[in-house]
């Protein structure tokens, strides 16, 4: 049933989405902001409409990859910008998956963007705004305590499957998937599922054909056109006119 969650207190803020507490002990919503930072908060601004379109491209495809046997935090889509998701206790890593360079990728080996890679690339960040999110790798991760060696061999499993799954679903919609961020959390159980969002906040999405860039490096780089790919995007995922699940549901 929608909308039976009761939202209370504010938990987090963070540069893209609120966090708050329901009347359900395991139940939070989170809430999709329009801001956007870039640079690790270096630059500010916001993107109109952004808060809508990444609720419903991060439950769209969310709900694509649980179908397809991805355990993920989603529960239910409650308004335009809210959704209930399963509470998590957030692993504190960036899982990052890359099909070409780009990016931090294609600076760091210096690569022109836009080459393919050979093999799917698999990294992790530990999320750390203050250390500016560094790269770390297995070892690091095990010796610090963020994931023990069996939680990250299931992360490395979903993360190259969820990359096949999204990369021939998005193929269809004339997107190319480049790279992509993922975050994963722990439930009381112990049980490690997809969390956060997927988006083009989050992702690099190019055009097949004309490989125009569909995805927040318009933002990053000042390119213009920011609101309208982000839209492309929705729509060639969920349709022209959608509006929205429960208007749908109504
Ligand atoms: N990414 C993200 N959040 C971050 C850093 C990266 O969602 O804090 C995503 C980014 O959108 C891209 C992928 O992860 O799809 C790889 O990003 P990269 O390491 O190239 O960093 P960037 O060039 O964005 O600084």
């Amino acid at each position: 049933m929608s909308g039976n969650y009761k939202k209370l207190e504010q938990l987090y803020e963070g540069k893209a989405k609120k966090v708050f507490k329901t009347d359900r002990d395991n139940v939070y919503i989170v809430e999709y902001k329009d801001d956007a930072t870039a640079g690790n908060g270096a630059k500010k601004g916001i993107i109109a409409g952004k808060g809508v379109i990444n609720n419903r491209i991060t439950n769209y495809l969310m709900r694509l990859l649980e179908t397809d046997g991805i355990p993920t935090h989603f529960i239910e889509e409650l308004s335009d910008t809210e959704t209930a998701v399963r509470r998590l206790a957030i692993v504190p890593l960036e899982v990052i998956v890359r099909n070409i360079a780009a990016g931090s990728l294609a600076v760091r080996l210096g690569l022109a963007e836009g080459t393919k890679l050979r093999s799917t690339v698999l990294e992790y960040c530990y999320k750390d705004d203050a250390l500016g999110d560094p790269l770390v790798n297995e070892y690091h991760i095990i010796a610090m305590g963020w994931a023990s060696a069996a939680e990250l061999k299931t992360i490395s499993n979903y993360a190259f499957t969820i990359n096949r799954l999204l990369s021939k679903h998005l193929e269809s919609a004339g997107i190319e998937l480049i790279d992509f961020k993922l975050e994963f959390g722990r439930t009381d159980d112990g049980e490690i599922i997809l969390a956060d969002e997927i988006s083009p906040d989050t992702c690099r999405f190019w055009d097949v054909k004309t490989r125009e860039k569909l995805d927040k490096d318009l933002f990053r780089r000042d390119l213009g056109g920011v609101e309208a790919a982000y839209r492309e995007v929705m729509e060639r995922l969920l349709g022209r006119g959608y509006r929205g699940d429960r208007a749908a549901a109504q």
